[in-house]
């Protein structure tokens, strides 16, 4: 996980850093340089600056494959449900037949 601090005032942003302590000290310095030591404002001049985690190289790969496993589990159960509704259909086309066949055996029976 990295920290980057980005203040969006002045178009402006930070390299990544290992804690977020270096990126608050880098917030410090550029409050100091560019906004006298202030906080920029959010209100009305575009958003306040801020420190974003970022995740490493190993947190987006991690994240990288979680999200394939995620879209491969939607795409099993995509699959899934188009089986199990392939299967709905089936029986109730078998129940409608059986029930026909009964409903004939049935009137057979009767007219005699
Ligand atoms: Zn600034």
């Amino acid at each position: 996980m990295r920290h980057v601090y980005e203040c969006p005032n002045c178009r402006v942003i930070g390299d990544p850093r290992i804690t977020r302590a270096d990126a608050v000290s880098d917030r410090t310095a550029h409050r100091d340089r560019a906004h006298h030591g202030l906080a920029p404002s959010g209100l009305g001049h575009g958003p306040a600056d801020s420190i974003q985690a970022v995740p490493g190289m190993l947190g987006q790969l991690a994240r990288g494959a979680f999200a394939d496993l995620a879209a491969a589990g939607q795409r099993r159960q995509h699959a899934k449900a188009r089986a199990a509704s392939a299967a709905n259909a089936r029986a109730e086309r078998l129940a409608t037949i059986a029930f026909f066949a009964v409903l004939v055996v049935v009137l057979v029976v009767i007219t005699r």
